[in-house]
């Protein structure tokens, strides 16, 4: 198995040019527009991240100029 995945991933690497839909596999959360947005919402446990946090835009939320929410308790919402 490990010599057909390397042969698979070698064939790509060669003839395919960076693939045009491999953001099919990016959750649609990473791809909205977040520019000017000050917090990011989780949409499960409604917590509230700001830029600095490691979970701003990296769960499943959306993004939002108020504080709503509950703070994140790393970076304080
Ligand atoms: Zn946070």
């Amino acid at each position: 198995m490990a010599c057909l995945l390397f042969t698979f991933a070698g064939t790509a690497g060669l003839n395919s040019p960076p693939e045009p839909n491999s953001t099919q596999s990016v959750p649609a959360y990473k791809l909205a527009d977040t520019q000017g947005c000050k917090y990011w919402v989780n949409k499960v446990t409604h917590k509230r991240h700001n830029k600095e946090c490691k979970w701003y835009k990296n769960c499943n939320g959306y993004c939002t100029d108020y504080k709503e929410g509950i703070p994140c308790k790393i970076c304080g919402g």
